[in-house]
């Protein structure tokens, strides 16, 4: 039997969960949830003055938003600068590490005379192979023994093999002169504890993955399988940025999407399944695969993302989409719906959600289920109640009085109705419209009918008339 898959979503907590950090948890969810694998939330806190409380606060909120729920704990990797440091004792310990005495000065002067002598500028420690006993008892960084020919292949899943001449690789710090460990070896060492099978992550880490190999390497641990994606780019092709527009997922939530829209939308941003665009998240977990990512990086494209939202509000469940909704209302802190208005909304889901593409859409649609009368009609309804001719819905109440309720009957009574006035049903539309729901723009009229009942509808009728 293959070993059991474990991802990871690792990010840092300087900011919020931006779309590429979004979509690297994404993939890195659905390749394990597919696969009955783990998937687990490291944050990678060691940068104290650029990590934030808020920060982590707002990437799990943006997670929880997008149902990208995780294994076990949340890992704080700064909690584990024990361990990490730990490791590089140990590969000290095992001269696979060294202690380095240089000074900033020192490195600086080799730096220099290694420009003007056009070599590497790469730092070669004289410390390397030093006799302990010539130690001098002064501060030191703890560096790692990079092989010095040869070459590291990166064996990646999306980028295919990437070959890096080892000469390119220092012997990196692992541990800094106060004790505390670098990030590169943090990262190696919680993914190796961790258990971390695959590392999915953005291509601009591509280059650290040689690094982290020389760790693995010299703790003899088994690499985990490398996928790095090619990071997500605006609609002209330059890579996204604040110019680009909204970039964090909690601004897409205050949008008013559907969580299960952005995930469909975030999954097609640089990984396809033939030419499948909507999908459950069933079929993403099912389908996604490596083979599948592009090598190239992917547009981001809001009327895609728009047109799959739609497809999704249409899709969800009544009940559930009311209660995303709420949570919307909720989380962008606009008021609270009543019971009644939520039950209500939910009612009329089956007239409003099918061509909204985001909540506050939706809703605009739902007004009419939302309001309690009197309703207040707007200057378009206004005007459609001025231009109706005197007394004609005043006459429809009556004649609705007697209707049964049920959509087809209430089209040929009003079809009738309107018949017997020398007039056609569409001329009624608009005052009607603008009666039960003050407004112009509306679903239709015998839909809204159905949602209000006999009696809200003649009371509404009936307001308008006067
Ligand atoms: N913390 C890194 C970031 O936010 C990710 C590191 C990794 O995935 O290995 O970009």
């Amino acid at each position: 039997m293959s070993q059991p898959v474990v991802t990871r979503f690792a990010p840092s907590p300087t900011g919020f969960l931006h779309i590429g950090g979004a979509r690297t948890a994404l993939f890195n969810w659905l390749y394990a949830r597919g696969r009955g694998g783990k998937f687990l939330l490291r944050i990678e806190d060691t940068d104290r003055e650029r990590s934030t409380p808020e920060a982590t606060a707002a990437i799990l909120q943006g997670m929880d938003w997008l149902g990208l729920d995780y294994d076990g704990d949340v890992i704080s990797q700064f909690e584990r600068a024990g361990r990490h440091a730990e490791v590089a004792l140990k590969l000290l310990a095992e001269g696979k590490a060294y202690k380095c005495f240089a000074t900033q000065d020192e490195i600086a002067a080799f730096r220099e005379q290694s420009k003007a002598e056009g070599k590497s500028t790469l730092y070669r420690s004289p410390w390397r192979d030093s006799d302990p006993d010539t130690h001098p008892d002064a501060p030191f960084v703890v560096r790692i023994k990079a092989p010095k020919e040869g070459e590291t292949v990166i064996q990646d899943e999306v980028q295919g093999n990437v070959t890096i001449k080892n000469q390119q690789l220092d012997d990196m710090i692992l541990l800094r002169s106060d004790g505390t460990p670098v990030y590169m070896l943090a990262v190696v060492v919680d993914d190796h504890d961790m258990g971390v099978t695959h590392v999915i992550r953005g291509d601009d880490h591509l280059n650290n993955a040689a690094r982290q190999m020389m760790i693995y390497t010299a703790m003899g641990w088994p690499l985990p399988v490398y996928a790095h994606i090619p990071l997500i780019h605006g609609a002209d092709g330059k890579k996204l940025s604040k110019r680009h527009g909204a970039l964090g997922a909690q601004e897409y939530q205050a949008m008013g999407y559907p969580a299960a829209g952005m995930r469909n939308y975030l999954a097609r941003l640089g990984w396809s399944h033939g030419d499948d665009e909507f999908f459950t998240d069933a079929q993403a977990k099912d389908w996604f695969n490596f083979d599948g990512i592009g090598k190239s990086p992917a547009r981001f494209d809001t009327k895609k993302l728009e047109n799959l939202c739609g497809q999704h509000i249409a899709e969800i469940e009544d009940a559930a989409l009311r209660h995303e909704i709420v949570a919307y209302l909720d989380a962008t802190k606009e008021p609270a719906l009543t019971e009644a208005q939520s039950e209500n909304l939910e009612k009329a889901m089956f007239c409003l959600k099918d061509r909204a593409k985001t909540f506050p859409e939706l809703l605009e649609k739902a007004q009419f289920a939302l309001a309690s009368r009197p309703i207040e009609p707007d200057a378009k309804a206004q005007k459609a109640l001025r231009n109706v001719s005197d007394g004609i819905l005043g006459e429809l109440t009556p004649h609705l009085q007697s209707a049964s309720w049920s959509r087809d009957e209430l089209e040929a009574s009003l079809n009738a109705f309107a018949e017997a006035h020398d007039t056609k049903f569409g001329k009624l539309a608009a005052p009607l419209r603008a009666a039960l729901a003050g407004r112009a723009v509306t679903p239709s009229v015998f839909d809204m009918m159905m949602v209000l009942g006999r009696d809200e509808t003649l009371a509404r009728i009936q307001d308008a008339a006067g």
